[in-house]
């Protein structure tokens, strides 16, 4: 005896009975984000964490009924996956991650999960070595003083992900690491801007640079004619390879170096935006945010914001009224008439290149922590221009002493925020700058970036 019910079952077995088994590695923002958007569409979810999981985090997944463990990977379970999302924290040489693939389970990223489910809303999505976040925050920040309904996704804020699950918006402006991009497989931005490349995390690279950048120019994979691609001119390792790829999407260049009759550029101290048939201009001198890297920045998101229509002076009051982010070029106090400035977010040489050019006072330079292979010698100029004291503030600093040494007399090692503080204020003179801007990842002494600049104001403070 049959009833329907059995014959719809026979003829779709998998489709009714079976939901697809999504296995998610990392149970960070992303996995969450995962998460949640995959239990919402019915997937059969598993999180697994090879270590503890925040007590924030747990809460969402009791709260929502979905299986996890923390502490570690229970294999047997995880190769069962038809699908496997792997946070962008894991790399390839993990044992787990190696099983995986030999088994030929997909391995995806959370964006391209996300990408799947967002309906027809559109993606401006940002990614390059440096500006990520203060181009993704200036866009939405141009995007909703223009009236658009869009969410930021990515660094700050939710991920894509839960975003797409909680608020689904007609509008993402998404930041994107280069990790991220290393699992898409359709991942199609309408937007996508590449802010520049310079070498960074070659650790996940097997320290092969070509690798790194493959994975940046992914931002443009899947775009399509109609697609818009912004980029930087002046960016030389951009520029070196940005013909090896094909590219359908229409292109739309920024500079300083010339003119140009699409995109934007800077001349005699104006921003010149060309966007199709509409010309704006506006002096840098009215950017809010300051440094030549956030007139690139400013250049980028201005043809971002008008690629999804957002007018000329919309774009102008933005610019003139976004402020800078925490632990960017953040000015902290000035102290007896020394200036206190907190970049700790600068974790590489070429961050802490554009933080020193745009110093117009002699500077005291804090610097240092875990350098993920810095060539030290494309600083030589600015430091020789502009710094006057050094403070090194790692626990290994002897390749700032090999590169620095001949050049500036003042170098002292430190291993505090506190201590780098007295030493650099010591050192300063009324109208000098202490700049931390370490070219280097934090957690040989700290947590993160943030709890460096954190310490760092506190100590200034205590002062
Ligand atoms: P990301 O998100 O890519 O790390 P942020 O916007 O957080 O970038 O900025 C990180 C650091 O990089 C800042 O401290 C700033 O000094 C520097 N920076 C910002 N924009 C640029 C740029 N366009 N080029 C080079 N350096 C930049």
């Amino acid at each position: 005896m049959s009833t329907t019910e059995d014959i719809n079952t026979l003829h779709h077995p998998v489709a009714t009975i079976k939901p697809s088994k999504l296995v998610i590695l990392g149970a960070g923002e992303s996995g969450i984000g995962a998460a949640l958007l995959a239990k919402q569409q019915g997937y059969d979810v598993f999180v697994s964490d090879g270590g503890p999981i925040k007590e924030v985090y747990k809460s969402v997944l009791q709260i929502n009924k979905i299986d996890f463990e923390e502490a570690q990977h229970t294999e047997s379970k995880i190769l069962l996956a038809d699908e496997v999302i792997k946070s962008p924290g894991i790399g390839e040489k993990n044992e787990l991650v190696k099983k995986i693939r030999a088994k030929g389970i997909s391995v995806i990223s959370e964006i391209e999960f996300a990408y799947r489910y967002k309906g027809n809303s559109k993606i401006i999505a940002i990614t390059g070595s440096n500006g990520k976040t203060t181009t993704t925050a200036l866009i939405y920040h141009m995007c909703h003083l223009g009236g658009l309904d869009c969410a930021m996704v990515g660094n700050i804020g939710y991920s894509f992900a839960r975003q797409v699950a909680e608020e689904p918006k007609p509008l993402y402006v998404a930041e994107i690491s280069s990790f991220q991009l290393d699992d898409i497989k359709t991942f199609r931005p309408d937007v996508a801007v590449l802010t520049n490349i310079t070498e960074d995390h070659l650790d996940r690279y097997d320290y092969k640079v070509q690798n790194y950048i493959n994975s940046k120019f992914r931002i443009i994979e899947n775009q399509q004619k109609g697609d818009v691609f912004i980029y930087c001119l002046d960016d030389e390792t951009t520029m070196k390879n940005i013909n090896r790829y094909t590219i359908k999407s229409t292109l739309y260049p920024i500079t300083m170096s010339k003119e140009l009759p699409q995109g934007a550029y800077i001349a005699n101290a104006k921003m010149h935006l060309k966007w199709k048939s509409e010309e704006m201009q506006m002096s840098i001198d009215d950017f809010k945010i300051k440094g030549k890297h956030n007139q690139y920045n400013s250049m980028a998101a201005s043809l971002a914001a008008s690629a999804v229509d957002i007018r000329k002076e919309k774009i102008r009051e933005a610019l003139q009224t976004f402020e800078s982010l925490e632990h960017r070029m953040e000015p902290v106090v000035t102290i007896k008439g020394v200036e206190f400035i907190n970049d700790s977010k600068a974790t590489n040489v070429n961050s802490t290149w554009f933080a020193l050019e745009s110093m117009e006072k002699p500077t005291i330079l804090i610097l240092g922590g875990v350098d993920k292979g810095n060539d030290y010698s494309t600083l030589t100029e600015m430091v020789t221009e502009k710094v006057k004291a050094i403070v090194c503030m790692g626990t290994d600093n002897r390749k700032i002493h090999e590169a620095f040494g001949s050049i500036v007399s003042l170098i002292v090692n430190t291993s505090s925020a506190e201590e780098a503080v007295q030493a650099a204020f010591h050192f300063a003179n009324k109208g000098d700058v202490v700049l931390l801007s370490p070219a280097c990842a934090s957690f040989d002494l700290f947590k993160n970036y943030e709890d460096r600049g954190k310490q760092f104001k506190q100590a200034v403070k205590n002062l």
